[in-house]
């Protein structure tokens, strides 16, 4: 899963409008935002395997800190205590942002194949594999973006220029990833896959941006 998560953000805007959309992006995707800073450090591991499943060439051997249950649960209690803590907000956001922050574990429970770790050194992993079946998985997460954005369209409005055109080159951005993800051809090696994952803090950032230039629909 990849815009899927994204598509939460950005439709979680409704129920936390005063979230800026680049702190919405970090929850939703902080798993994957950790895991390629520890395959790095060789604490989680990768294999390239095409084949793993219909859909991705990775093999994820071991991602118990980024992507276990028991982890995903700590993380999001932790990032909502943080961002309280940070910025002092409503509960209603800090409840949002947790809920996003473990929605990285529901939505990858349904697309990768029996991978992902109840806890960190247990054995028992689980996963629907819905990454096997392609013409679902692939207009599925579509789909997902495509509500998600259009929930943020209605409960935003640019404030300028940049306001439309960098909301609307993320979209692009998005859609050529996720195709690039499907049909481009597997990684040449783990630390390469790890390497340009990083580019999802670059997402991170393009959030915030385009926060800084919409905002609420209805002003209040
Ligand atoms: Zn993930």
């Amino acid at each position: 899963m990849f815009i899927g998560h994204y598509a939460l953000a950005f439709g979680a805007t409704r129920a936390a409008p005063a979230v800026s959309l680049g702190t919405l992006f970090l929850a939703c995707q902080f798993a994957d935002l950790l895991w390629p800073t520890l395959v790095l450090l060789g604490v989680e591991v990768v294999e390239i395997a095409p084949g793993n499943t219909a859909t991705t060439p990775l093999n994820f051997v071991r991602y118990p800190y980024s992507h276990s249950l028991v982890m995903l649960l700590a993380w999001s209690a932790l990032f909502a205590i943080g961002y309280r803590v940070l910025r002092g907000r409503s509960g209603t956001a800090a409840i949002t942002l947790a809920v996003l922050v473990f929605s990285h574990f529901v939505l990858d429970f349904i697309t990768h194949r029996p991978d992902l770790p109840i806890t960190i050194g247990g054995a028992t992993r689980v996963g629907l594999g819905l990454w096997n079946v392609p013409a679902v998985e692939l207009p599925l997460e579509l789909f997902m973006l495509a509500a998600g954005f259009a929930i943020y369209l209605r409960a935003t409005r640019a404030r300028d220029r940049i306001g439309s055109v960098a909301l609307w080159s993320l979209l692009a951005f998005l859609f050529l990833v996720h195709l690039a993800n499907f049909f481009g051809p597997p990684p040449p090696s783990a630390a390469a896959v790890a390497w340009s994952a990083q580019a999802l803090w670059l997402v991170v950032a393009w959030g915030y941006w385009i926060d800084r230039h919409r905002t609420a629909s209805r002003a209040k």
